[in-house]
């Protein structure tokens, strides 16, 4: 079989925020990088972030601090959270932060000229670093400007569709060129992973099409253990109108700057039910709301910033009594504010630009006049590869995973901003450590045969040929399903039939046939996603099943309440000898007194 081959040090797969700041890292400690993505270089999944990236630089108000934020993290996460990663990033957010100032990111300001913060769901003081909604596109900006000088060679428009194995360490990867279908070889001494989330698992979604899991799955396929799987966020507000956008995200920059939720009735619904735990944190009224917004610090949050699984749940429960918009979600006003603000309209405008042209162009709707119709959106997956604190490194030697395909900073649920610090700090320690292993290895040895069955293995769909079953039909049919049978709101009954839908899906995928050749082909290029898609499909839905009780993200309705038994155990998924899916029990590391004691005290 022909292929390229090209040979580095370290090998990163995944061109988003972690991936770039990997590759940095590594760079710079003097060993050769090789960067794959997807699609063109700068058009990663981060580019996307709107809200903000979330550092206790303490600019706004000086009481938030490293331990603040490590207990908001926690809380949301429901304490599943690896507590040291929690920790470590809390710790080094504000350096990675104003790291990337020095490199050149231009951030909004405050009047006395310092990084202005903003409000966000769950983070109990302003402390999201912002360019505008446009942050992501700032921060792949500034990496991207950084990173072409430090020597990395970046193979764009590549797929890796296999990680190779030397006994038991990692020794490359094996993927094709989107545009001209050629295979490539990629040996490496060390792999790290960064290819971000599983969003195109379900019908409704605020991701892309590069989001099928491809991280989860390399690394599952090669042995590593993935954690915490059970656990998808869902936005509470995307676009759900016109049909063409639906699932488009809606920053939750939105709320933070005052937007408020309403139902059919009129009515703010969000003060309905309170959690208990963030009961002494929230606004008694709008009032008090409103002020918490415009940085009143006697101020508590308004019940729109409560956490995202908190706020999907009630916007569900409106749609369900019947108190929802006209197509099925209910109403975000930011338009009200203009009673409160002098030229209202035209702050919105400045604070909001992407969100008013969102709408202006993809709904017909100005968002200074109307309120948005919005409604849950999958957005982002906690499980990820189970890896270790400090090194970022997996189970399997060699194989280190960094930003969202990594599980454990946010446990049960991600608070809104942490994911563009996380992936600036762990890509980072990623990049160190993964550099620090190739050069204490001897290079790795690529098995041919490895390569050939990959290959092969690739080019089924065209032994198929244009009769076979439609790789399309197989992926809509699977993400129809799991919307239905493992979305927001779950139970076993629901669950065990998404189970049983596995093997016909995966039946069908290995009978999807395409038709002409490997040049610009999309429809193989979906074929060869559908492995990706219905392995983190049936680990999503395997740990659900394992997880009863409702925490965080995961809510069942057959086991409504948290139950202390699961609060110690995360679910680690791995790949049995005879190749099934086995979902095992891993008990939390105890955590150490001084941390607890933060906890303890922020509460
Ligand atoms: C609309 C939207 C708004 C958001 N706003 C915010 C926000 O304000 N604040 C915040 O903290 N978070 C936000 N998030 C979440 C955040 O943007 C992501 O979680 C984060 O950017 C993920 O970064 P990453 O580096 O892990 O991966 P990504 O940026 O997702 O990059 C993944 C990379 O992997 C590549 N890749 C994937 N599979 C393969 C493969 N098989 N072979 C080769 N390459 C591959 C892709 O091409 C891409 O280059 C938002 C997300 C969305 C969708």
């Amino acid at each position: 079989m022909d292929y390229q081959t090209h040979e580095h040090d370290v090998l990163v797969i995944g061109a988003g925020g972690a991936g770039l700041r990997a590759a940095i890292e590594a760079s710079a400690s003097g060993v050769s990088v090789g960067l794959v993505c997807k699609s063109l270089l700068g058009k990663a999944h981060t580019v996307m972030a709107e809200g903000g990236i979330a550092a206790a630089l303490a600019n706004v108000d000086d009481r938030d601090s490293w331990k603040v934020h490590f207990a908001d993290t926690m809380r949301g996460g429901q304490y599943v959270n690896n507590w040291r990663m929690a920790e470590i990033h809390a710790k080094e957010a504000p350096d990675r932060v104003r790291e990337l100032e020095a490199w050149g990111a231009v951030f909004d300001r405050t009047k006395d000229g310092r990084i202005l913060q903003r409000n966000f769901g769950g983070h109990r003081y302003p402390r999201l670093a912002h360019v505008g909604d446009r942050t992501g596109l700032e921060l792949i900006r500034t990496l991207q400007d950084h990173g072409i000088h430090q020597g990395i060679d970046v193979h764009m428009e590549c797929t890796i569709v296999t990680l190779l194995k030397d006994g038991g360490r990692v020794a490359g990867a094996f993927g094709y060129e989107r545009e001209r279908g050629r295979f490539k070889l990629f040996r490496a001494r060390a792999v790290v992973l960064a290819t971000g989330g599983i969003g195109r698992a379900y019908k409704v979604t605020s991701n892309s099409w590069e989001y099928t899991g491809d991280g989860h799955t390399l690394a599952y396929d090669a042995g590593a253990d993935l954690m915490d799987m059970e656990f998808v966020q869902f936005h509470p507000t995307g676009m759900i109108w016109p049909p063409s956008v639906c699932g488009i995200l809606v920053t939750e920059a939105v709320r933070g700057e005052g937007g408020v939720l309403k139902n059919s009735e009129g009515r703010r619904f969000m003060f309905d039910e309170i959690p208990d735990n963030y009961r002494s944190q929230t606004a008694d009224n709008d009032e008090e709301g409103w002020r918490y917004t415009q940085g009143d610090k006697a101020a508590r949050r308004p019940p729109e910033l409560l956490t995202r699984d908190h706020v999907s749940r009630c916007i569900m429960r409106e749609v369900k009594a019947g108190r929802g918009s006209p197509h099925g979600g209910v109403f975000l006003d930011i338009a009200w504010i203009k009673s409160r603000i002098p030229s209202g309209a035209e702050h919105i405008r400045k604070k909001l630009p992407s969100m008013y042209h969102q709408f202006k162009q993809l709904a017909d709707l100005d968002i200074t006049e109307e309120p948005m119709e919005v409604g849950p959106t999958t957005h982002y997956v906690m499980g990820g590869v189970k890896v270790d604190a400090e090194t970022q490194m997996s189970t399997v030697p060699g194989l280190f995973a960094a930003g969202e395909c990594a599980a454990g900073i946010n446990g049960a649920n991600r608070l809104g901003g942490n994911s563009l610090s996380d992936i600036l700090v762990f890509g980072k320690r990623a990049g160190e450590f993964a550099a620090k292993f190739a050069k204490e290895q001897k290079p790795a040895t690529v098995d041919r045969r490895q390569v050939d069955e990959a290959a092969a293995g690739a080019l089924q769909p065209f032994e198929r040929g244009p009769s076979g079953e439609g790789a399309y039909q197989v992926q809509y049919a699977l993400q129809d399903m799991m919307q239905d049978l493992v979305g927001i709101v779950r139970n076993e009954a629901e669950m065990k039939r998404a189970l049983e839908c596995f093997g016909p899906l995966r039946e069908r995928a290995n009978r999807v046939g395409v038709g002409g050749h490997r040049e610009y082909n999309p429809g193989w290029h979906a074929a060869l996603d559908l492995h990706s898609l219905l392995t983190v499909s049936e680990a999503v839905t395997r740990s659900a099943l394992e997880r009863r009780e409702s925490r965080g993200g995961h809510f069942r309705d057959d086991f409504p309440e948290k139950d202390n038994a699961f609060g110690s155990v995360n679910f680690v998924v791995r790949k049995k000898s005879d190749g099934a899916m086995e979902v095992a029990r891993a008990p939390i590391a105890p955590m150490p007194g001084e941390l607890k004691q933060i906890i303890d005290e922020m509460k």
